[in-house]
């Protein structure tokens, strides 16, 4: 990277996939920013000097929670979504700035410069705007655009179903200790909507407007009720803000679907005002092609998880169909990327070798695979189309990565193959040398720039493991969501729930 007088800043490059799948490598390209767009890109002449790059679109993550503790590390590896739910609360609540600030800063050494925070966990231990503040200050401090979607349910605390009947189906030790944590405490719609309200009277006093869009987010149609869901339909039409929402994850939810909209779930969503341009669907692994349909109609996005989906044995879904139906599908890596490290160019490769198509066939195009990658990604993030988003070319934001060449290209044999084929059968989050979002530079030699990502680390994991030591009740709550999640399994796997749901 080189800054000029004029105050344009140049990246010089090896290669360039300015439109990944869509248009071929350039060799040698200096790309030129200015105002935080891409200003020109030229020829280099000359060869340069510095360590090779291959420059690309930044990515997006449609669908996320910022969570900072991995999965297996609290315990819950094997879990399906039900059981895995409750070990999310294994662990005490800690400061929400260093939880937000390392979450982000993994996602944008990851390459990532569009991601959702579905914010599900509260921290808790001061107000709620004080803590959404805390993470719109991470996401500047950090330099990532998030879509901050507020987290709103009323019903189904423990299961998909009321609690009253979840509680008589556990083993009555722990039904008192479930029912205090985890039975819904329901707020009203219009207290719920305001909330969503303050949050962004937050996010445009603070000055955080360029970093965060705050976005309606109710968790699920099973744990929220029509009233919650009508009142936020109204708001986002009075508003324009978008809504970010779970939907048909796993076969027991689309059970569930099938027993309290038997006229279709999807239908229902359209029929109260919901399915718009401005939602965003995170999963819809169990959705059928009628519903696909209908949502490619109404312009509703679909954040597929592809890794979140094997790691929590929700299914594959079907996003070759989604895109037979002309849905916009964005990628989603909800906070579990295949290794539990947010490596969003691993988990782009996964879905591609997933869905391609076998042998011959052809059922996802590399261009297709740019589009769930990058391209579509900014929408679910910002709630409006952003132009040009994943590609560089001029005019476009400056969201760009850049890959050490000679580390992915470490055999150098052919100079003439397809530097995309390179990056589609080994790149990930190791080769990510630098990211630029918006102009700035984010990471450098794979490093953070804006925050100290291993001393906030190790002051978290600090913090915690004296908050563990400290806090003897919790062993209590952990041995409860281990019974919690024995007594789960019969409840969904006979259908139990199939009566109690509407
Ligand atoms: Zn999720």
């Amino acid at each position: 990277m080189t800054t000029t007088a004029t105050d344009t800043t140049f990246f010089d490059c090896a290669w360039l996939l300015a439109d990944p799948g869509a248009e071929p490598a350039q060799r040698d390209v200096r790309i030129g920013v200015a105002g935080g767009r891409v200003a020109s890109v030229e020829a280099r002449q000359g060869m340069g000097t510095g360590p090779r790059r291959l420059a690309l679109p930044a990515l997006a993550n449609a669908h996320d929670h910022a969570r900072t503790f991995r999965s297996a590390t609290l315990g819950a590896f094997n879990q399906p979504l039900e059981s895995w739910l409750p070990f999310l609360g294994a662990v005490p609540g800690m400061d929400p700035y260093l939880c937000a600030a390392t979450s982000f800063a993994r996602s944008v050494r990851n390459g990532v410069a569009h991601l959702v925070v579905h914010y599900t966990r509260v921290q808790g231990g001061m107000p709620y705007v004080d803590e959404a503040r805390a993470v719109a200050h991470a996401a500047q401090d950090v330099g990532v655009r998030i879509g901050f979607a507020v987290s709103m349910r009323d019903r189904n605390g423990i299961a998909y179903c009321d609690d009253t009947t979840v509680l008589t189906a556990l083993r009555p030790g722990i039904r008192d200790a479930v029912a205090q944590r985890l039975a819904v405490k329901p707020a009203a719609p219009a207290q719920q909507i305001a909330l969503v309200d303050e949050v962004a009277a937050m996010v445009q006093e603070g000055g955080y407007g360029d970093h965060v869009t705050v976005q309606y987010g109710p968790t699920a149609v099973q744990w929220c009720s029509t009233a919650l869901l009508e009142a936020i339909a109204q708001a986002s039409a009075d508003t324009g803000r978008p809504v970010h929402m779970h939907m048909l994850e796993t076969k027991y939810q689309r059970d569930w679907a099938d027993h309290a909209h038997p006229g279709g779930i999807v239908k229902f969503l359209d029929s109260i005002g919901l399915l718009t341009p401005r939602l965003t669907l995170a999963h819809c692994t169990w959705a059928r092609p009628e519903e696909l349909a209908l949502i490619a109609e109404r312009g509703a996005s679909i954040a597929v998880n592809t890794s979140s989906n094997l790691g929590l044995k929700s299914g594959i879904a079907p996003l070759t169909d989604m895109l037979k139906q002309g849905c916009r599908v964005a990628m989603g890596l909800d906070g579990m990327a295949f290794d539990e490290d947010d490596d969003a160019l691993r988990e782009a490769r996964l879905a591609y070798a997933l869905h391609r198509g076998w042998g011959f066939d052809t059922t996802m195009t590399p261009e297709q695979l740019w589009g769930f990658a990058s391209r579509h990604g900014p929408r679910s993030v910002s709630g409006a189309a952003v132009p040009s988003s994943g590609r560089l070319v001029v005019g476009a934001p400056a969201d760009i990565v850049l890959l050490d060449w000679d580390a992915l290209d470490d055999d150098a044999l052919f100079a003439d193959i397809d530097p995309l084929d390179l990056l589609l059968a080994r790149g990930n989050g190791t080769h990510i040398a630098e990211v630029c979002i918006g102009g700035r530079t984010v990471v450098e030699a794979g490093r953070v720039i804006g925050i100290d990502e291993a001393v906030m680390r190790a002051e978290l994991l600090a913090r915690m493991r004296a908050a563990l030591a400290a806090d003897a009740g919790h062993g209590g709550w952990r041995a409860t969501v281990q019974a919690l999640a024995q007594d789960l399994a019969p409840f969904y796997r006979d259908g139990r729930f199939g009566g109690c749901c509407g």
